[in-house]
């Protein structure tokens, strides 16, 4: 989970497509190293200096007290198409996370539901949903810098969602019973007979 230790706050929210603002105090007060990927902005294209960037989106989502320390870029070709950060106490969303976020918002860009061709830079290692994400999303490629041991001892452990991933349904803490399993066919003869269906 990354939102257990999260506060709400009183900072109003940016819309998920303006660039993050950061005052000049706050600016200043972070590492050289970062500031200096913020001020490439757009031109940074090595992975490091896209990491960089990322972790100072991570840093500024903190500190503004927009949500937790966790954000995620999609890149093609060196371009940033999208920016994400995590947002969920702001938005009283669970699934707010910054890779959600960041895909969400590069497919309304593109105007797709895919991102082949996409890279995903991400601050952290993405919980089991935000990997599942990604893979639904179909990038080309997915860079992470912290490792999910160091977001657990932040207290944003998700290794309990990654260990009931491959247990039977009956058997995860989460109580799962099945029903009109005989039944249940209808929606996929549904499909499989609409002509023109959108595949994905
Ligand atoms: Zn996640």
């Amino acid at each position: 989970m990354k939102t257990r230790r999260e506060t709400g706050n009183s900072t109003p929210l940016l819309p998920p497509s303006s660039p993050p603002r950061i005052s000049g105090a706050i600016f200043f007060a972070l590492p050289r190293q970062v500031r200096g990927a913020r001020l490439r902005g757009a031109m940074a294209t090595s992975p490091e200096d896209l990491m960089r960037r990322t972790l100072a989106l991570a840093v500024d989502n903190v500190r503004a007290r927009r949500g937790g320390p966790f954000a995620a870029l999609v890149v093609r070709g060196g371009e940033v198409i999208a920016e994400g950060t995590n947002r969920v106490t702001t938005t009283n969303d669970p699934t707010a996370h910054a890779e959600v976020v960041a895909v969400r918002e590069a497919c309304r860009r593109l105007g797709s539901f895919e991102l082949a061709g996409c890279e995903v830079f991400a601050s952290c290692e993405p919980c089991p949903m935000c990997l599942g994400a990604l893979y639904w999303a179909r990038i080309d490629r997915l860079w992470f810098a912290a490792g999910r041991e160091a977001a657990a001892a932040a207290g944003f452990d998700d290794a309990h969602i990654y260990a009931e991933v491959p247990r039977p349904p009956e058997e995860r803490v989460l109580a799962t019973r099945r029903l009109l399993v005989e039944e249940a066919s209808a929606p996929f003869t549904a499909w499989a007979e609409l002509p023109g269906r959108v595949e994905y």
